[in-house]
């Protein structure tokens, strides 16, 4: 299965994208995790990407391009993949069906993960990762027992540095006016699916499957 998970900043995407990697042995290809080891091994382009995201701001087209076409070769990825966070622009969209064409691997759906505003601030601004654990964990929805257990453990409660209130605004203003046209491109071709995305993560997972199979 090949697919790109669509959906703003906090709709749920890397969480849903993880489980289809564990459950149905999909890897899962997130732009955003890989920027973050960029960032995390120090080197002169990770200094760069970590500017921008702190800004919550886009990494160029022409990076992307290159960073998704570099892993896109990869054999782990030759019978399917999940992309998260890419496309991004309309400019990626249309990249990405070039690079697809190439690589003779047509994309199966693209998945929009629906989810109101109100719910989106509170995800991003209460999201959490152990540092122990690596679990994503968010203070306002997480069980108090599975928050505590990190912290009684002797781990931290990590928050990513771009889910401050100030970068969130950017990073969903960005999502309204360069990745909404993307969805709007995968609607108009017929290839969208729509999630409702607002609930418990299990039970989101199980209306991805549905509108998988469909
Ligand atoms: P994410 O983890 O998907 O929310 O991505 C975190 C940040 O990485 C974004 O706010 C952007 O700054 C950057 N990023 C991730 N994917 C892309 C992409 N496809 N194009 C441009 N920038 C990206």
């Amino acid at each position: 299965m090949r697919i790109v998970l669509l959906g703003a900043p906090g709709s749920g995407k890397g969480t849903q994208a993880k489980k289809l990697m564990a459950e149905r042995n999909i890897p899962q290809v997130s732009t955003g995790d890989m920027l973050r080891e960029a960032v995390a091994s120090g080197s002169r382009f990770g200094r760069q990407a970590r500017e921008i995201m702190e800004a919550g701001q886009l990494v160029s087209d022409d990076i992307m391009l290159g960073i998704i076409s570099e892993r896109l070769s990869q054999p782990d990825v030759a019978d399917g993949f999940i992309l998260d966070g890419f496309p991004r622009t309309q400019k990626q969209a249309l990249d990405l069906a070039d690079l697809l064409d190439e690589l003779g691997q047509p994309l199966d759906a693209a998945v929009l993960m629906d989810v109101d505003f109100d719910v989106l601030m509170k995800r991003l601004t209460g999201r959490r990762t152990c540092s122990l654990t690596g679990k994503l964990l968010n203070v306002y929805f997480s069980p108090q027992e599975e928050l505590d257990a990190c912290t009684e453990a002797g781990g931290e409660l990590i928050q990513r540095e771009d889910d401050n209130e100030d970068t969130i605004g950017s990073r969903l203003e960005v999502y309204r006016t360069q990745t909404e046209p993307v969805v709007d491109y995968y609607r108009e071709r017929g290839r969208l699916l729509t999630v409702d995305a607002d609930g418990a993560i299990d039970e989101v997972y199980a209306r991805l499957l549905a509108v998988l199979s469909d």
